[in-house]
């Protein structure tokens, strides 16, 4: 992994009234570069030559300039670099770029070492219980004693999970030699997105900095409208493919708990790995006991702040103009150049 002195160095050579804001086109790059655009940041989208007509489609949203490439796991880097570049990596950019994310050399918004924590299901384990977040029990194939969820490695977007209810329904349904298997959690679905400034004050204190919540949506997986073939008389295998997002809002009373985890998961982020500046998420199950499980963190943005370009019911009272995740990633940039404090939020 490239060194935080590595990506400061590079930073140093900077021209800070030009720096842009680069990502591949997919994923939340509309967002990003509108949210740039509103900042006053120039954008440069990497991109596939099929994909720029759909990005030229949405004149505020589309990139100020682009950089083609024939695939996206060739990250143009000296490009970037002498375009004053810094990238921002998003779901897409993440899997396409993948183990080889830590090594780019150019400077990359937020803490590239949170991403590999959030790759490995071992470390991300780690990590969620390290922050005080509840997550559903794990099981081995033999104790399987009640509805269970296997989870291939690598599996994206829910894709192949299956539901298990005995050793032998497992043995019978997965025939893969990795896995993990966790306690199917019934509840209601909660995704809040967060915002983790270390150089602003005030708001709601963690360590040296700020939490804002930007947002908070729901998935919509196949399984979310499989009860239709079942009224229809088709019988269905629940998955869990995810297709889209919806928005939500939770009980007021329980937006102090969903702070106090964001806060966990934070101030756990500088103790294990050196922090989580920027943008992140918690897939959380609330059960009808009102208790929050937790089956994933996402150490940068997600693709469900896409619902609130122009801000969210949460952001609305922390900001008197419109707010998306991708304006405030913007915003955080443009502060941290002018008190210098840039290496505090890319390394
Ligand atoms: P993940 O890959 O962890 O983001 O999970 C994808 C989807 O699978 C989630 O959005 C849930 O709908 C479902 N899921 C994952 N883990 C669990 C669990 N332990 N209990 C219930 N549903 C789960």
């Amino acid at each position: 992994m490239i060194s935080r002195e590595g990506i400061s160095s590079i930073l140093e050579g900077y021209d800070k009234e030009r720096m842009k804001i680069a990502t591949i086109c997919s994923h939340t790059a509309l967002q990003i570069f509108h949210g740039a655009r509103q900042e006053g940041v120039k954008t440069i989208g990497i991109c596939l030559e099929g994909s720029r007509k759909t990005y030229d489609a949405f004149p505020y949203g589309r990139p100020d300039e682009y950089i083609m490439v024939d695939s996206y796991r060739d990250i143009p880097v000296e490009e970037l670099v002498e375009k004053d570049a810094i990238v921002v990596p998003h779901g897409s950019f993440v899997e396409y770029v993948g183990e080889r994310l830590g090594d780019l050399a150019v400077p990359m918004f937020g803490n590239r070492e949170s991403l590999a924590w959030e790759a490995s299901r071992d470390r991300l384990f780690e990590w969620m219980r390290d922050s005080g977040l509840r997550t559903p029990r794990v099981f081995t194939p033999e104790s399987i004693d009640r509805p269970c969820i296997v989870k291939l490695p690598g599996a994206k977007g829910g894709r192949g999970y299956t539901i298990v209810n005995s050793p032998e329904e497992f043995r019978e349904k997965v025939k893969a030699e990795k896995f993990t298997i966790q306690e199917y959690i019934t509840g209601v679905r909660m995704y809040p997105h967060y915002f983790y400034s270390p150089i602003s004050k005030g708001g709601y204190e963690v360590k040296e900095g700020s939490l804002e919540l930007m947002g908070i949506d729901r998935r919509l997986e196949t399984i979310d409208e499989s009860y239709r073939s079942t009224l229809v008389g088709v019988k269905v295998e629940p998955r869990f493919t995810v297709i889209g997002n919806e928005s939500a809002v939770l009980r007021e009373s329980l937006v102090r708990e969903i702070m106090e985890m964001g806060a966990g998961t934070v101030e756990s982020s500088y103790r294990l790995f050196g922090g989580l500046p920027g943008p992140f998420c918690i897939e959380t199950v609330c059960t009808d006991d009102l208790k929050f499980y937790v089956m994933e963190i996402s150490a940068r943005i997600v693709a469900g702040t896409n619902l609130y370009p122009m801000g969210s019911p949460y952001t609305c009272y922390s900001y008197d103009e419109p707010m998306s995740t991708g304006r405030r990633i913007a915003r955080e940039i443009k502060l941290a150049a002018k008190q210098n404090k840039l290496s505090q939020i890319i390394y």
